[in-house]
């Protein structure tokens, strides 16, 4: 059977499924024994969710250090408080079922911390939901399936792929991800290029379709599943893996070369990293600087807010990796799809329009200077760091983010504490408003860099993860090539430098456009940083500048797209990706001659 899905990180895996469902914790058909045996019900979930607990806290303890493990064992001392206790059992003695009981004790302790007014005191409750869910799954019997301990091979398979589900994964264990939702900007696709795992994203009803064990291919370039292929589909599927793992050994030829194209004009081609860790693989990928640096993960996962020393040591780390060269570290970029539970941020009606990223972060300064101080710091020594503002809208934003940064300095002055007193601070472009008015930001920006990935869903009102308006979110859309040029000439007349860190800086179809327009650095994942220095090299200027021409000539998203990868030798329409996996394959000898 072939399921059909986005086509969101190229690779062939084979494999096994894991299939991630999440728990219902429905217990409305629990029925109340009696009350001894509720309670032993009860007693033996405690137990358990402590035995569980402490196993996770050691891990934890072992990875990220004392600190974090105590918000573990903080709970399995919450839960064997004599008085939560006997609450628990009181709820059982009146007639409520062991689920009911923790359920209803948990929630109203989690209400009582949510209305504290000491920040630490609400982020409790964040703990305590987390913990009741973690409880009610174990009383109902319901799995919980650890993603660090998958066994080599596995195809996870799950609804959707979030940033935080990402943190305990074992990179070398995942031969593939599978999921029911996400387009190829979606974070779900992001994260899985930045490991290097090949992904087919939106599915649909892959969870009804696929059993864990299931034998699984994913063919990450084409969209394809195939479910408990034979023998002989096996055998072909490895053939084409090895194909591709040639390719990529054949473009390791480019790690060490300068980023030029064929009339000799140089780019600079960064990284987009999600870890201080990532840094070291950029470099060794070959990437000259890191374009983007999304500091969310940092702040996921945990149960609290990483401290002024927490990130002035991730920051600080890659910025030494990354010695004499570039790192661009985007602030905090929460909200919309990238949840942080302990922030207790109130739902909204249109998340992706709302209370988000440096909108957030302006209306939480306290929060916010802990992360200045730490990037201003960070960057005491190699002066290499530089602060890019998301989502940025208007210029009032600009400014208050300037005034909050000089506040800072003036602190760490007085504190007399190193920090980069020279430190740029630069706008990503992704909001439609910030593309329109790129002239006025370019005097309060220090550079520019586009995010594509927002720009375009923002520019043609298309959700980027969702599978259903993904015909519609184009970046080729003559709207968005239209805005990504303007910003780029804005930034040229202003004299300060502009890149692309949104996924279009890796596509070869759109590589000769930036390079026509005048963009000076592309910020890929660090997976596509050869092939898009063998890109680039391929083309020269007068190339670009004629090709650039045709495509802003014509007027669908369609027709440029079949324009543009005709001129780049990748077939259109459905046909693309099976012919592109050949043409990939057949390139072999190309880059073999230019090397
Ligand atoms: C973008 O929007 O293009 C971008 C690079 O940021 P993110 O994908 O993290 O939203
Ligand atoms: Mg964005």
């Amino acid at each position: 059977m072939i399921l059909q899905g986005i086509a969101a990180s190229d690779g062939i895996g084979l494999g096994r499924a894991v299939c991630v469902r999440e728990a219902s914790l429905d217990y409305s058909n629990v029925r109340y024994s009696d009350k001894e045996t509720e309670k032993a019900r009860l007693q033996e979930g405690i137990a358990e969710f402590s035995r569980r607990t402490s196993a996770m806290a050691a891990q934890i303890r072992e990875r990220l250090g004392e600190k974090e493990a105590e918000i573990l064992t903080g709970q399995i001392a919450m839960l064997a408080d004599p008085y939560m206790r006997s609450q628990m059992e009181e709820a059982v003695e009146g007639g409520s079922c062991a689920e009911a009981a923790a359920d209803s004790v948990c929630t109203m302790y989690a209400g009582m911390f949510a209305c504290a007014e000491d920040e630490l005191m609400r982020q409790r409750s964040a703990d305590i939901r987390d913990m009741r869910g973690r409880l009610l799954a174990i009383l109902l019997g319901e799995m919980e399936l650890d993603l660090s301990q998958l066994a080599p091979g596995s195809v996870l398979v799950a609804r959707d792929l979030t940033p935080s589900m990402t943190v305990g994964l074992k990179k070398e264990n995942i031969a593939a991800i599978l999921t029911e939702t996400g387009g190829r900007t979606s974070h779900a696709a992001i994260l899985a290029r930045a490991l290097e795992l090949p992904a087919v994203l939106s599915v649909p009803k892959a969870l009804e379709f696929i059993k864990d064990g299931d034998g699984l291919i994913v063919d990450g370039g084409m969209g394809e599943v195939i479910l408990n292929p034979d023998e002989r589909t096996r055998d072909e599927y490895l053939k084409g893996q090895e194909a591709l793992l040639t390719q990529r050994a054949l473009l390791a030829a480019y790690r060490d070369r300068p980023t030029v194209d064929a009339s000799g004009k140089r780019y600079r081609l960064y990284a987009n990293i999600g870890s201080a860790a990532e840094a070291e693989a950029a470099l060794r990928a070959g990437a000259e600087g890191i374009g983007l640096f999304r500091t969310e993960f940092l702040f996921m996962n945990r149960a609290s807010l990483p401290d002024e020393t927490v990130q002035y040591e991730a920051y600080r780390e890659v910025s030494h990796t990354m010695k004499g060269r570039e790192v661009i570290i985007r602030t905090l970029d929460v909200g919309g799809d990238k949840a942080i539970e302990y922030l207790n941020m109130e739902p909204e009606e249109n998340p992706f329009l709302g209370h988000r990223a440096i909108r957030y972060c302006l209306d939480c300064p306290e929060l916010y200077k802990v992360q200045l101080r730490a990037l201003l710091r960070a960057g005491a020594e190699e002066k290499n760091i530089r602060i890019m503002l998301p989502l940025v809208s208007c210029v009032e934003e600009v400014r208050s983010a300037r005034k909050l940064l000089e506040i800072c300095k003036a602190e760490l002055e007085a504190e007399r504490i190193p920090y980069d007193k020279d430190i740029a601070l630069g706008v990503m472009i992704e909001t439609p408003a910030a593309a329109l008015i790129a002239d006025l930001l370019a005097r309060e920006a220090g550079f520019f860099s586009i995010g594509t990935n927002d720009l375009t869903q923002y520019t043609i009102a298309a959700d980027r993860g969702n599978a259903m308006v993904e015909k519609l979110y184009s970046v080729f859309h003559p709207a968005v090539l239209r805005s990504i040029r303007n910003v780029i000439a804005a930034a040229k007349e202003a004299g300060i430098p502009v890149g692309v860190c949104g996924e279009a800086a890796a596509d070869p179809a759109l590589i000769p456009l930036l390079m026509a327009w005048g963009l000076d650095e592309f910020s890929v994942s660090t997976a596509s940083v050869l092939s898009s220095r063998a890109c680039i090299g391929r083309w020269h200027e007068s190339e670009t500048a004629k090709l650039a021409q045709e495509a802003l000539g014509l007027s669908t998203a369609a027709s440029v797209e079949r324009c543009l990868r005709t001129a780049v030798g990748q077939p259109e329409g459905g046909e693309f990706r099976r012919s592109h996996r050949r043409q990939e394959i057949s390139r072999i000898e190309g880059i073999q001659g230019e090397i």
